[in-house]
């Protein structure tokens, strides 16, 4: 697979998870805001709810007749008011009245709203919003409870509705037919505008982060990678001892430069090079000294290459081939004796390299041109070892021509 496909994928599959955690954990967050909602809203409702069954259980509960608490309107009851002494006066408090009273002070106290309503209210003060009288219908047909938010007024509030069943003391004002099927008297909503918030910036940021530090490192994995590719690609490429390309690439190359001679009808020479006495070398100065002198001829080859389609490569222990893309006999003869010159002149002891005593090369030269086709690359190269042979025949560091 290609690296940078390797990259954008990782890095695709990287942010969709990234993307994926963020929405889970927002959704996750969001259940958990309407659950602690629910439950704050039930815990409220109830509260309020015994509140009026204590009111209920005690059949009449009186308080003192003062500025805030007048007596009731809508209480029908003749012992509605009791006179205690000249100073104080006492009036009934029925569920109803003593329930609006407490969500005066909730509202003031806490900004939690509660509501004690129903769909045939006495006192017209508890008479359902457009919300109440659609959840009281829903009760109606068995519902338990309502929760949701809602806006007003650009704000965002949890509103909460259960009914109220009816008992005894709902009769002392109410008449049957006012309650709603199921038993349900009414019903008390509360309205909160204590929301949990999400940390909505901080799971952005968060993520943004987490997705940011995943991407670099992706994107610095991807360069290792590439880099530990490049340097597998060089050693599938480069002869590790000597630094030029190896023989895997030399028999791609001729098969790419002999098709460009067949196409342009351009020459195409090789020159075979063989270290002279080699073996000798290695026996009189050892084996690492051999490595040493190998990679010195290996690299004076290589610099003396001047166009960029010349082509040299280490062919096998101590041979070297060179490739001259659109270069005649001549011109391919003229720089072997470049070669054999510049290796000569370095003067490299090889003191049992009889005559020289010194480490020099042999070269083999085949050309191809219009003249003197030639069927096949694996031809020319056996031409140039045939030179070669012919240069080690006649006494070694010198070059020779293969001529039909
Ligand atoms: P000639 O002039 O006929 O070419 O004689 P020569 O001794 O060079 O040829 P021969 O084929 O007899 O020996 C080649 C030697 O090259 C033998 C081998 O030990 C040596 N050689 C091949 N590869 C390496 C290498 O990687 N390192 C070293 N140090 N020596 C090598
Ligand atoms: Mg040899
Ligand atoms: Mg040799």
């Amino acid at each position: 697979m290609k690296l940078k496909r390797f990259f954008f994928l990782s890095l695709l599959i990287w942010m969709s998870l990234v993307l994926s955690s963020f929405f889970w954990n927002y959704t996750a967050a969001s259940k958990e805001q309407e659950r602690v909602a629910l439950e704050s809203a039930k815990t409220v409702f109830n509260y309020i709810n015994i509140t009026r069954l204590w009111n209920t259980q005690h059949a009449a509960v009186y308080v003192p007749i003062t500025k805030n608490t007048p007596p009731n309107p809508y209480l029908k009851n003749p012992n509605k008011n009791i006179k205690v002494n000249d100073d104080l006066t006492l009036t009934q408090i029925n569920p109803a009245y003593m329930i609006q009273q407490i969500a005066d002070i909730a509202m003031e106290e806490n900004g939690v709203q509660f509501h004690f309503t129903s769909l045939t209210p006495i006192n017209p003060i508890n008479r359902p919003t457009e919300l109440e009288a659609t959840v009281l219908k829903e009760f109606q047909t068995g519902l338990k409870e309502k929760g949701m938010f809602i806006s007003k007024e650009g704000h965002q509030y949890y509103f909460y509705m259960a009914p109220i069943y009816t008992d005894e003391s709902c009769f002392n004002c109410h008449k049957m037919h006012d309650l709603l099927d199921h038993n349900i008297g009414g019903g008390i909503s509360v309205t909160s505008s204590y929301i949990m918030k999400i940390p909505f910036m901080a799971l952005l940021l968060g993520h943004i982060i987490i997705g940011l530090v995943g991407g670099v490192v992706i994107f610095l994995a991807t360069q290792k990678l590439k880099s530990a590719y490049r340097i597998i690609q060089e050693q599938a490429t480069i002869d590790s001892l000597t630094g030029i390309p190896n023989r895997r690439i030399f028999s791609e190359r001729i098969i790419t430069e002999f098709k460009h001679h067949l196409r342009d009808k351009q020459p195409l020479s090789i020159i075979m090079c063989d270290i002279d006495y080699f073996k000798r070398f290695n026996d009189t100065y050892g084996h690492l000294a051999g490595d040493q002198c190998l990679t010195t001829v290996a690299q004076i080859i290589q610099k003396s290459l001047k166009r960029p389609v010349d082509f040299c490569a280490r062919y096998g222990g101590e041979e070297f081939i060179i490739l001259l893309p659109e270069t005649d006999q001549q011109g391919a003869k003229h720089f072997a004796e470049i070669i054999r010159q510049k290796i000569e002149a370095l003067k490299i002891p090889n003191e049992n390299a009889i005559p020289y005593k010194i480490v020099t090369i042999s070269l083999g030269v085949a050309t191809v041109n219009e003249s003197t086709p030639i069927s096949s690359y694996e031809k020319l190269i056996h031409q140039a070892d045939k030179a070669l042979y012919m240069a080690k025949e006649q006494g070694r560091n010198q070059v020779q021509t293969f001529n039909n």
